[in-house]
């Protein structure tokens, strides 16, 4: 039942311009709520939301019918709903939050049908560079569904060269509808049969969709478990309830074995939604989401704001990982973001993890979410034999980073024909530049950061603000020439390590910089799981869910890497990240279980021997357990204020004054910190600095902010402000 307002009613509509909601009158046949519509705005046309009635107040003689409607389905009461609270929790301007829900291309024109070009023939007699990139782009999209200009665009070619391949043949362009649904998934087709607790997992999630309300269950298991094959038969219950499905995957790009996976499943491909789609299926996508005619949609974090007409099931997978927290534009946590929706829509949520977040641990322990565990590796071994290698008793070699013990392991897999993973988290060559003359270090000149040389590209580089620059042959400080030298280890320098020490060793390196197409990446790792390499050297890109087969042995270069950060989940990031890693070690030939060593200088620490005990259940005690000591979240809520502004005197005296009125966060019993310079305190030219809000768990946090900013003095120009509700960073 959508509420629906008459020709020449007075509505409210919520438009995406800073202005927010205004009052319009209802169209020619009358418009129902949650319309998108197209309305005028003193000279201007622009987009919004039929948002409810209007509110009165002003001239109703003055008041400006809407222009058009726009040609799709209406965002739901959910939707709306969903839009509002999701709004108030991360604290954005509503027209800000309502503009990550319209986010579909050319959302208000109308349909119609488009140019496509398919892949038609076989290649042209005549192959340049250029057609061949044309046919790559095609190739790496499944063949077919460009209009010629965005192929053109995406293959960095002109048109002309689309327009060549087409009269070659290789190519040919013929007309398609916009927005055609997309084939139905059939979940009455068998999956594979499960294991017991498998399929006790799988029944106790059908059982909550069939229940229609909304229930979050943490859905735990290590790489390998099953947790996709069980999660998949909650996508088929929901889709025979006939209501939709969202898998949030954290490396989209990379899923392309999921996309599989569902097709085997179901019959046909899902609904995708993340940056590598074209603009069009993109639009389609979001058109097909609110009419109901996607049955399953997998997506990065943001196809959470897609306008599904009947969400029953959102599925988080991987639950724990940073790339599900959004730090630009808008600062919010998918994970958290859809347990509000479907706590809106009734909907179920499943996270699943190997190693969950302290958050989710810790409402799983207190009922607040249910939880399902898949103990064993569906027809595997265990976890890894996992042991310290202590680098105070190994006989290192100045500049050399492998210890005689680690090397000791890969020969031994090279003798195997197995494959070994040395893991470093830091790309490039070296983090430090130095200048042996005077001490100076090679620093970012707009950021507090050491620039990172990156010897493959043959440059230095900011990984703050992605500035780049030649490698000097004289030090910028002192001028001498030949005296910089590169202080301590990446991925790259590792790699000239491994070539040194194991000559006959096929080696590869993934690491995100070194490729420069996601496509790059998928045929590496292709090729390394069809046996192609002997030693990976990789940065935390190999810890996603990447099966090697052939991968007996993994190094952790630097276990301590992760553990100084002075940041709350410093332990839990190294606990997860090594993990992981640790994971990816197959079973060895004769039924042996992988092997993992951790190189450190403190194999003492609590995080280390957590990892190495194999008791997690233990390692998310004692986290949770010193959070509640502290006072850290979830025991308590956190708020940064992240301020900014090109000169620093300017920004600090802003923080200032905005400290001293922080009346309003005292009263809910909120402490406040700060501010003070950020850790980085200087990016891409802009001096930053940071506050940080504690306050008790219940607190009413987001209005008592909301009513501190309210008091602010006017901002000086180019001053910027962000608020980010239960930070992750604290950079
Ligand atoms: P996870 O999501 O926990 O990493 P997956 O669901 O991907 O685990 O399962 C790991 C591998 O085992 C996959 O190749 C999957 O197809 C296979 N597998 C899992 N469960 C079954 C099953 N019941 N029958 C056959 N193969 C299975
Ligand atoms: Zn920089």
């Amino acid at each position: 039942m959508t509420t629906h307002f008459p020709q020449g009613a007075r509505i409210g509509v919520l438009t995406t311009e800073p202005v927010g909601l205004l009052d319009y009158l209802a169209p020619q046949g009358g418009v129902a709520l949650g319309q998108p519509v197209v309305a005028p705005l003193g000279p201007r046309r622009v987009l919004g939301v039929v948002w409810g009635k209007g509110q009165g107040g002003f001239d109703a003689a003055k008041l400006r019918p809407i222009a058009r409607l726009v040609e799709s389905a209406p965002l739901s009461p959910a939707m709306l709903d969903f839009i509002q609270r999701a709004a108030d929790y991360t604290l954005t301007p509503l027209p800000v939050m309502l503009r990550m829900a319209l986010r579909a291309p050319d959302l208000d024109q109308p349909p119609a049908a488009r140019r496509v070009i398919h892949r038609a023939g076989p290649p042209p007699a005549r192959m340049t560079d250029a057609r061949a990139a044309v046919l790559r782009v095609l190739d790496d999209h499944g063949g077919a569904g460009f209009a010629p200009s965005e192929l053109a665009q995406l293959a960095g070619v002109g048109v002309s060269v689309v327009k060549g391949l087409v009269a070659a043949g290789t190519l040919v362009e013929t007309m398609a509808p916009k927005d055609a649904p997309f084939p139905r998934l059939d979940p009455a087709l068998p999956g594979k049969p499960l294991a017991p607790d498998q399929s006790a997992a799988a029944e106790t999630l059908r059982g909550g969709l069939r229940g229609g309300g909304y229930a979050t269950t943490l859905l735990r298991g290590v790489t390998g478990s099953g947790k996709t094959e069980v999660y998949l038969e909650a996508v088929a219950e929901c889709l025979r309830l006939g209501r939709q499905a969202l898998v949030l995957l954290p490396e989209i790009a990379l899923s392309a074995e999921f996309l599989d996976r569902v097709e085997a499943r179901f019959g046909a491909r899902p609904g995708e939604w993340h940056s590598g789609i074209t603009r069009s299926e993109r639009r389609r996508l979001w058109h097909m989401a609110g009419r109901g005619e996607v049955g399953l949609v997998v997506g990065a974090r943001s196809a959470l704001f897609l306008p599904f007409r009947d969400l029953g099931l959102i599925v988080v997978d991987e639950e724990h990982d940073g790339s599900y927290k959004q730090d630009e534009t808008v600062h919010y946590s998918a994970r958290d973001m859809a347990v509000l929706r479907a706590s809106i829509e009734g909907a179920q949520v499943v996270l699943a993890s190997a190693t969950p977040s302290v958050e989710t641990w810790v409402n799983a322990a207190s009922g607040k979410y249910h939880r399902l565990d898949l103990r064993a590796r569906y027809g595997e071994a265990e976890l890894p034999d996992m042991r310290a290698i202590d680098l105070r008793r190994e006989q290192m070699t100045q500049g050399q980073w492998i210890s005689p013990t680690l090397a000791a392991a890969v020969t031994e897999r090279l003798g195997r024909g197995e494959q070994s993973l040395l893991f470093l988290n830091r790309r490039g060559y070296a983090p430090v530049t130095t200048c042996r003359g005077c001490g100076h270090q090679i620093g970012c000149e707009d950021c507090d950061a050491r620039m990172v040389e990156h010897r493959f590209q043959r440059r230095l580089v900011c990984h703050q603000c992605g500035a780049s620059r030649p490698i000097p042959t004289a030090c910028p400080a002192c001028g001498a020439e030949g005296k910089l030298a590169a202080i301590g280890p990446g991925v790259e320098r590792l790699a000239e390590e491994v070539a040194a020490r194991f000559p006959e060793a096929r080696a590869v390196v993934l690491s995100s910089d070194l490729y420069g197409s996601a496509r790059a990446l998928k045929e590496t790792i292709a090729s390394i799981t069809a046996g192609g390499a002997d030693i990976i050297i990789g940065t935390q890109i190999v810890a996603k869910g990447h099966n090697f087969p052939a991968l007996t042995l993994v190094g952790v270069i630097d276990a301590d890497l992760g553990l100084q950060g002075a940041d709350l989940r410093a332990a839990e990031r190294s606990f997860q990240l090594m993990r992981q890693v640790a994971g990816r070690a197959g079973r060895q030939a004769g039924d042996r279980p992988g092997l993992a060593l951790l190189q450190t200088h403190q194999p003492e620490h609590p995080v280390i021997r957590a990892i190495l005990s194999g008791d997690d259940e233990a390692f998310w005690d004692a986290e949770a357990e010193s959070r509640r000591a502290a006072g850290m979240p979830p025991f308590s809520r956190l708020a940064g204020i992240i301020l900014s502004h090109p000169e620093q005197a300017v920004v600090e005296s802003y923080a200032q004054e905005l400290a001293r009125r922080a009346a309003p966060l005292a009263e809910i019993g909120a402490e406040l910190f700060g501010p003070a310079p950020a850790p980085i305190a200087r990016v891409r030219a802009r001096f930053r600095v940071r506050m940080l809000i504690r306050a008790p768990r219940q607190a009413p946090l987001q209005p008592a902010i909301a009513r501190w900013l309210a008091t602010a003095p006017k901002a000086p120009a180019n001053l910027r402000l962000a608020v980010d509700i239960d930070p992750q960073s604290f950079l």
